[in-house]
């Protein structure tokens, strides 16, 4: 590892003006899980690097205007696996209870694992399927973007050398009336090799007003499935074919081409199972 300064600054503003000051030779780090082992590998050799772990306002999670959920940007895994939040929020705080092993829940923070960018990651997923808002500051003011419209589809997060990611916006309870994620992975500390976040809204006479499904791990950003869930608009909840669904989510997710490796035709029977298990729940919850 070359040497590096290590920054602490006390809050917000003061990050972003240590970013502007040190420009593309700085790195933010958060819990480190994926920047140390890159620094370690010299894949990256950062100057400096600015710690956001200790600011406050990055950290833990509150209630927004409109009952949207507010996640700092650096609240940990482990923070976040204790929050009791209510109704399907509760699925975020349930992908981060069963994500990797303890010592990477207790360092590795949201914020981190967003800006990292790997679509084998959770929370990207779930980020897009909820459809969160990030939020984005640096010196020259800040900005709100889409979950959806903050990864590139060719892979890596849209954030600036000198923009720092301070907050996950979650549309409040009412925008869907249930949530659910589901992955494979081979050990318990493994990133996914397939994962899917449906979230549902159905209304009162039992109809799906909205369906949401995501996949994760297939490409080099989740993928918004849409045709599907056009299809299955106005369906009846309750008497949906989800083994179908399902397999139409794989297909549209994971295209074979003739020459179509075998991990590629695995992922599409993963993404098959954990799409029909993610709509079956997801819509389960929103009618009980
Ligand atoms: C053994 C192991 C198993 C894992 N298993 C899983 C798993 O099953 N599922 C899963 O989802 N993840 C898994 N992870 C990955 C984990 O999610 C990420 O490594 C970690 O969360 C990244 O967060 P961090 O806070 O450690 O980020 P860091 O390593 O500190 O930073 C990662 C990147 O994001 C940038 N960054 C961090 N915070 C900000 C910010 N606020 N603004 C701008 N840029 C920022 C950094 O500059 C760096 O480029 C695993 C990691 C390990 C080591």
């Amino acid at each position: 590892m070359k040497p590096f300064d290590y920054l602490t600054p006390a809050h917000v503003d003061e990050a972003v003006g240590l970013l502007a000051d040190r420009g593309d030779t700085a790195r933010v780090i958060a819990g480190g899980q994926s920047l140390l082992l890159a620094m370690k590998q010299r894949d990256a050799t950062p100057r400096a690097l600015v710690a956001v772990g200790r600011i406050p306002a990055l950290s833990g999670w509150s209630a927004e205007a409109a009952g949207r959920l507010s996640i700092g940007a650096a609240t940990s895994y482990a923070t976040l696996e204790r929050a009791e939040l209510p109704g399907w929020h509760a699925e975020i705080a349930a992908v981060a209870g069963n994500l990797a092993d303890r010592p990477v829940r207790t360092m590795g923070t949201i914020g981190g694992a967003l800006c990292q960018a790997d679509p084998r990651f959770d929370m990207p997923t779930v980020a897009v399927g909820v459809d969160a808002e990030l939020e984005l500051l640096s010196v020259e003011g800040g900005r709100r973007v889409p979950a959806a419209a903050f990864f590139d589809p060719a892979g890596g997060a849209r954030c600036g050398a000198t923009e720092l990611l301070t907050t996950l916006s979650v549309p409040g309870l009412e925008r869907f009336t249930g949530a659910a994620f589901q992955k494979f992975r081979v050990r318990t500390f493994d990133a996914a090799l397939a994962s899917v976040l449906c979230a549902a809204r159905v209304d009162e006479a039992g109809r799906l007003e909205e369906l949401r499904v995501v996949v994760g791990a297939v490409a080099p950003a989740p993928l918004v499935v849409e045709g599907v869930a056009a299809d299955l608009a106005g369906a009846e909840a309750a008497s949906l074919d989800t083994v179908g669904a399902g397999r139409a989510v794989a297909e549209e997710a994971v295209p074979l081409g003739p020459s179509a490796s075998d991990l590629r035709r695995y992922q599409r029977e993963l993404v098959a199972v954990l799409a029909r298990d993610a709509i079956r729940r997801a819509t389960e919850t929103s009618r009980s």
